[in-house]
């Protein structure tokens, strides 16, 4: 189903506790989310794409389940054999993600609402779009598979209306306009009846400048003008005037009518002949290859003080705390070797704690010892 919206939390598992019994923990199970081909993922924090799904069966880690934490073995020393605590499984860490579908299709119907676009990707494809006589009547993109007489197929995507204001996010369009992101041709629909007082040529100039807004890659693709709703043509000149702009922006342009087929297939061809010569659009360049890591999070803290206390915070700490069973003496014990191994209580020290004084990981509070 191309609808789709991801509004969930995937959680990969937490790395299981280790235990007693020399066993160490198993570590969290990665999960895989089915998406559809022409899934782009980014991170939601930086918009940066991640993966780029365009293949069958691809499949890529985004974020790793937790280490597994260690058993009590591990901990042993020649003076502390088996001890009692074992480390507890690390947690996974937490990504938002967005999960976005880009179309995969050749060629993409732009235009107004209520131009035909609909009726006629239901004429040249078995796609079923609903066509109604009134604006916004694709809520969703539709697609399907135009086979000309002579063999030749492509992917044909009817794409909602855009209106006016859709590149600055007003009314439907902005959210689909990245689906024709990927098409290597653009079809733009005209209405030049008359009917709605449309003007056809301002309606060109009105999409035109809408998509150069949103992308000044997509205003260059390859556009071709199809003049619909001839059969009901009440003005000639309309016509006139939008193939005059044609030419002038070194267009293609043709006359349908997409209601009673007239013109329609000449155009399909031509469109299978036009792919012929057309590069196969690039698919998106990933940002950065990264796969979100544990051990890519640094060593880094910090300590200031404030009202007397000291404060020592930063990523690592918050993983040590999440590892750490605080009620534990062994798991304190732990926690020190840690803090040290860390460099915070050297730190501590430099800035001048002194016996007494109160210590804050986060939201545990400690008193130092000297
Ligand atoms: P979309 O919003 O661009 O997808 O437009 P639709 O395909 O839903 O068509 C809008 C209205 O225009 C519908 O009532 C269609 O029947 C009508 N329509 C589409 N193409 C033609 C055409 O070639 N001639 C006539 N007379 N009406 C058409
Ligand atoms: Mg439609």
């Amino acid at each position: 189903m191309i609808n789709f919206r991801f509004t969930k939390k995937y959680k990969a598992e937490n790395g299981k506790n280790g235990s007693g019994g020399h066993c160490q923990g198993k570590s969290g199970e990665d999960i895989y989310i089915k998406v559809p081909i022409g899934t782009v993922v980014k991170d939601a924090e930086t918009g940066k794409i991640i993966a780029d799904l365009s293949e069958l069966g691809q499949t890529e880690l985004i974020l790793p389940g937790g280490r597994g934490g260690k058993g009590n073995s591990h901990f042993a020393t020649s003076t502390r054999q088996a001890p009692h605590f074992a480390q507890s499984g690390q947690k996974g860490i937490e990504k938002e993600v967005i999960l976005e579908l880009k179309l995969l299709a050749d060629v993409g119907l732009l235009g107004f609402p209520n131009v035909g676009k609909s009726t006629l990707l239901s004429m040249v494809t078995s796609a079923t779009p609903k066509i109604a006589d009134y604006h916004f009547t694709t809520l969703e993109p539709n697609l399907g598979v135009v086979k000309t007489k002579h063999g030749d197929s492509f992917v044909l995507a009817d794409i909602p209306g855009i209106i006016e204001g859709a590149s600055d996010g007003v009314g439907l369009g902005l959210q689909f306009l990245r689906h024709i992101e990927r098409t290597r041709l653009l079809l733009h629909v005209i209405d030049v009846s008359g009917s709605e007082n449309r003007n056809p040529v301002e309606d060109f100039k009105i999409i035109n400048a809408e998509l150069k807004k949103y992308s000044e890659k997509l205003s260059k693709r390859k556009q071709i003008i199809v003049a619909n709703k001839i059969d009901v043509m009440q003005d000639e000149n309309l016509y006139n005037e939008l193939e005059k702009v044609a030419k002038e922006n070194n267009m293609e342009i043709f006359k349908i009518s997409a209601a009673t087929n007239k013109g329609v297939s000449e155009l399909m061809e031509h469109v299978a002949e036009i792919l012929k010569t057309l590069p196969k659009e690039d698919i998106f360049d990933v940002d950065e290859r990264v796969v979100y890591t544990l051990e890519e999070v640094e060593d880094d803290f910090t300590v200031r003080i404030e009202n007397g206390e000291y404060i020592v915070e930063g990523p690592c700490i918050e993983r040590l705390l999440g590892r750490v069973n605080m009620e534990d003496n062994e798991s304190m014990y732990y926690f020190q070797k840690s803090i040290k191994q860390l460099g915070v209580e050297d730190k501590l020290k430099e800035m001048g704690v002194k016996e007494g004084d109160t210590v804050r990981f986060i939201d545990w509070e400690l008193e130092w010892y000297d």
